[in-house]
């Protein structure tokens, strides 16, 4: 910190001067922020770790390649470190502030150009600014009858910034990063990549095929600080003829297991194509109430309080929202058999349920969340499973007693794959009250530890944990990121401490 301001590690302050300066004239000085009010939005973590530990030093926002070559020039000169976002709203993880204090946020999002849509093959080519919105807006202009698929807050976020987090969403393309189809990548050197197809002259297929030829390197580019990314190809769903969104409820605590057992078999034969989403009855609850409503009582919410509460609504303790799409015929047969697999095993279904997100339509009613608790904390701890009951009611009963302990209310979305789901667990908290926001850390450091003891590993996680939790996934493939970090930026400039990389 200088005269209140927060620098880069090991760079003074008039060489930060300089390098502002010169970063100014990389891409226009109206375009460098470092007024500390105008950096207080890049600094809003929502998580419960000290502001202070995640403060940027000032913002620039390039406009093309071209500028970000030249921003990459000033950072190499001064040794300045950067943290790109492409919307900066990755909520509940850290939303745009660095893994570490003193970074400069280098904000993409004057960069929204649809470079391209391809109406017959279903691809486009988008820059990192553009949102969902942005895309939904275009096709829907246009009449091209393609669906996007996007995260809960979809219109406010971009499908770069959620896709290089291995981000997801409800409908069947919802595992966004197997649906990306070529990268451009800006390296700490200034060089550019295009992966896949992307590299031959005149290119004809860089998004209509993944892999290219040789090494496939595209995953390399997500949940790490390896490049820049400036463009992306994505795969867009031809919108079904028709679909259904159809709820299964369980209305005992105890079906839960049975629950996962039933609907595995459907995802893996692909009878349910969406990863749907199976929560437990406070996590609906919050789209509903405030906390307040449900109990004033001291401690977590009681899962038989929250329960009892939701079955007065008519809600069950546990629910499963997932769609058939297709022809009418398709979605009537369909519909029989999941009718038959899942009320054999105790659920009751209700059709035609509306979900947004599970029928290509935008909307942030996901944000009932922060309604729940005043203060805006969230931190989401995100494990996880095996697609097996007794591995969803192990980790499940895990995380009620460690969330009980530390009287953190216990709720949970799990996307469910054909093999594994997303155990992504909210814990949501008053930030402004410093006992609470202790305890969540403490709750949370400890989730980490126990679900590691447990041989769970965890699907993504926020600025504040990532050394942690890289160092839970082992020794050898945190070693394997160092060599190639190295390798590919060894002035160490691209987000260091990005998923626990830095040299
Ligand atoms: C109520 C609620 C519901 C949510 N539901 C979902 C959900 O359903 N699914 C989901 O996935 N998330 C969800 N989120 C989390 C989050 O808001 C989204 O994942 C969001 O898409 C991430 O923000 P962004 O798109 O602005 O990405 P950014 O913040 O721009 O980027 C995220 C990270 O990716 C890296 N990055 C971004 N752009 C670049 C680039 N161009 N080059 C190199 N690295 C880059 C950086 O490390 C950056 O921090 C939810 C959040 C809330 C509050």
């Amino acid at each position: 910190m200088s005269a209140g301001r927060t620098l880069p590690a090991g760079v003074a302050d008039a060489d930060f001067g300089r390098a502002l300066a010169a970063f100014g004239d990389a891409v226009g000085a109206a375009h460098v922020l470092s007024d500390p009010a105008q950096l207080l939005p890049y600094g809003r973590i929502m998580l419960p770790v000290p502001d202070e530990e995640h403060q940027p030093s000032a913002v620039v926002m390039a406009a093309s390649v071209e500028e970000i070559q030249k921003v990459l020039a000033v950072a190499r000169r001064w040794r300045i470190p950067l943290w790109t976002v492409s919307t900066g709203r990755n909520f509940g993880y850290g939303s745009a502030a660095p893994a570490t204090a003193g970074q400069v946020v280098l904000d993409l999002k004057r960069m929204n150009r649809i470079l391209e849509v391809d109406a017959e093959l279903g691809t486009a080519l988008i820059e990192p600014g553009v949102t969902y919105q942005q895309l939904h807006s275009y096709l829907s202009e246009r009449d091209i009858a393609l669906w996007l698929d996007f995260p809960a807050p979809g219109p406010l976020v971009s499908p770069i910034g959620n896709t290089l987090e291995r981000g997801g969403g409800l409908t069947p393309y919802g595992d966004h990063f197997q649906h990306a189809c070529g990268l451009e990548v800006v390296l700490a050197d200034g060089s550019v990549l295009r992966t896949g197809l992307g590299g031959i002259a005149d290119t004809t297929s860089w998004q209509v095929n993944r892999y290219g030829y040789g090494p496939y390197v595209d995953g390399l580019f997500t949940q790490s600080n390896f490049g820049i990314v400036t463009k992306m190809g994505l795969w867009l769903m031809p919108a079904p003829p028709a679909h259904r969104t159809i709820m299964a409820q369980w209305w005992d605590d105890a079906d839960l297991g049975g629950a996962v057992d039933a609907i595995r078999p459907l995802r893996l034969a692909g009878t349910i194509p969406n990863f749907g989403i199976l929560a437990n009855a406070t996590l609906i609850l919050t789209s509903m109430v405030k906390r307040s409503d449900v109990f004033d009582g001291i401690g977590a919410v009681p899962v038989a309080r929250a329960n009892e509460f939701a079955k007065a609504r008519g809600l069950p303790p546990w629910l499963y929202l997932f769609s058939v799409y297709g022809t009418a015929e398709q979605i009537e047969v369909d519909t029989r058999i999941v009718r038959r697999a899942l009320e054999s095993q105790g659920a009751t279904l209700v059709l035609d349920v509306d979900d947004p997100m599970q029928r290509n339509e935008l909307s942030l009613q996901a944000f009932t969340l922060f309604n729940w608790n005043s203060g805006g904390g969230l931190c989401w701890f995100s494990p996880v499973a095996p697609n097996r009951g007794a591995d969803v009611v192990r980790q499940t009963q895990l995380a009620r007693r460690i969330m009980d302990d530390y009287g953190v209310d216990f709720m949970t979305g799990m996307t469910i794959n054909g093999r594994d789901i997303l155990n992504v667990m909210p814990l949501v908290f008053n930030r402004a009250d410093a006992v609470e926001t202790a305890r969540v850390r403490a709750c949370f450091d400890d989730l980490l530890t126990q679900f590691a003891k447990h041989g769970y590993g965890f699907y993504r996680t926020g600025i504040g944990f990532m050394d942690r939790v890289a160092q839970l996934h082992g020794q050898a493939g945190h070693e394997f990121a160092l060599r190639l970090k190295r390798a590919v930026d060894p002035l160490g400039i691209l987000a260091p401490g990005k998923s626990g990389i830095r040299i």
